[in-house]
């Protein structure tokens, strides 16, 4: 399947729910959004059709997030589902890893490939002022599960964010001693154009991932560390737009993923589908495709138009769009 610009389109994340057990200060209001009525949310059954239907025009690659993933009910027979959905080869996920004890072993047996934990910071305190509620050490025993459940690779993600004032090369220096590939994100302007919801994104808060690359070798470096160097060898699986390198002997890797600082839209190869089930074509964009109708009506055909129509609408770059009129949390990041 390809879009308009020559670009072929096998990914497609899902958001399973638009709630969540945190309230990360960069993805929600402190009292969360305005939740979605449980009927509106897309049915288990209706993310098996379009997962079917998806499947059926190319989408190989499956990303499950939310909101929370985890705390959807029914989510690791979905996940079984989905990996028995004929041309599905991988589904994944992004996480908080607060659910992860309990489940993992589950999620690994019903077939999930890999899994994304999102973590900030490794200062307790800083945790609960970014995460709002959350507790360091549940997001940490989420990735020491998902390593014991045999998840390979186990990706930690980062978004970085100037005023916080993170401590990167503690972060960086996961990747060391543990199988761990570590990625920071830019702080990208999602959310906010509705004016109600407080994300607070700014510019000066944007680290470049040029400037991080510098800042974590200098301080590598001081510390008696030798730089990091382009990963080689065994990189991990899901690759995606991310830039990865690695301490000499290090067993995991380091990642920048930089949607301001150098855009990957030319590499695109996803669509989005909210948590009510609208499609968004670009992540940036507040265009969305409604393809719940045609899923509850059990209308293949007519899921599979609106598939294509949102393909086609998808833009050629984001141009440095600032605001969305969805939190990361409804879109699913
Ligand atoms: N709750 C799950 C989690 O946190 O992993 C999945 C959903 S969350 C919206 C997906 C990812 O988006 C997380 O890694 C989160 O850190 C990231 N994210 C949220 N808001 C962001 C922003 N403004 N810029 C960059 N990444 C953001
Ligand atoms: Fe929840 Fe994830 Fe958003 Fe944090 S980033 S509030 S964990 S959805």
């Amino acid at each position: 399947m390809k879009d308009a610009h020559g670009r072929v389109i096998d990914y497609l994340r899902i958001s399973l729910t638009d709630r969540c057990n945190f309230r990360c200060i960069y993805c929600m209001p402190e009292d969360g959004v305005c939740q979605l009525a449980h009927d509106d949310i897309l049915r288990i059954e209706d993310i098996e059709r379009l997962v079917r239907v998806a499947a059926s025009i190319g989408i190989k690659s499956i990303r499950l997030t939310g909101g929370e993933p985890l705390v959807r009910k029914g989510v690791v027979d979905l996940v079984s589902a989905i990996t028995a959905t004929p041309g599905i080869e991988n589904v994944s996920m992004t996480t908080n890893g607060v659910l992860l004890p309990a489940m993992a072993d589950d999620l690994k047996r019903a077939g999930l490939s890999r899994v994304n934990v999102s973590l900030d910071t490794l200062d307790e305190a800083q945790f609960r002022e970014i995460t709002r509620v959350g507790k360091l050490e549940d997001t940490l025993a989420g990735i020491e599960a998902a390593l014991a459940a045999g998840f390979d690779p186990v990706k930690v993600n980062a978004v970085t964010v100037r005023s916080l004032g993170q401590d990167f090369l503690a972060f960086a220096k996961l990747s060391i001693d543990r199988p761990l590939h570590v990625r920071f994100i830019e702080y990208m302007p999602v959310g906010n154009a509705s004016g109600v919801d407080g994300c607070g994104w700014g510019k000066a808060d944007v680290i470049p991932s040029e400037e991080l690359f510098e800042l974590i070798n200098e301080q590598a470096q001081a510390q008696g560390l030798e730089p990091l160097r382009p990963a080689g060898g065994s990189r991990p699986i899901g690759w995606g737009p991310a830039r990865y390198f690695e301490f000499p002997g290090a067993q995991g890797t380091v990642g920048f993923i930089s949607p301001l600082s150098r855009h990957f839209c030319s590499e695109c190869n996803r669509l989005r589908v909210t948590a009510e089930g609208r499609i968004r074509p670009c992540l940036f964009s507040d265009t969305e495709y409604d393809v719940r109708a045609a899923l509850r009506a059990g209308d293949d055909e007519g899921a599979r138009a609106v598939l294509y129509e949102a393909l086609g609408a998808k833009p050629d770059e984001h141009h440095d769009k600032v605001g969305t009129e969805r939190n990361m949390s409804q879109i699913g990041g």
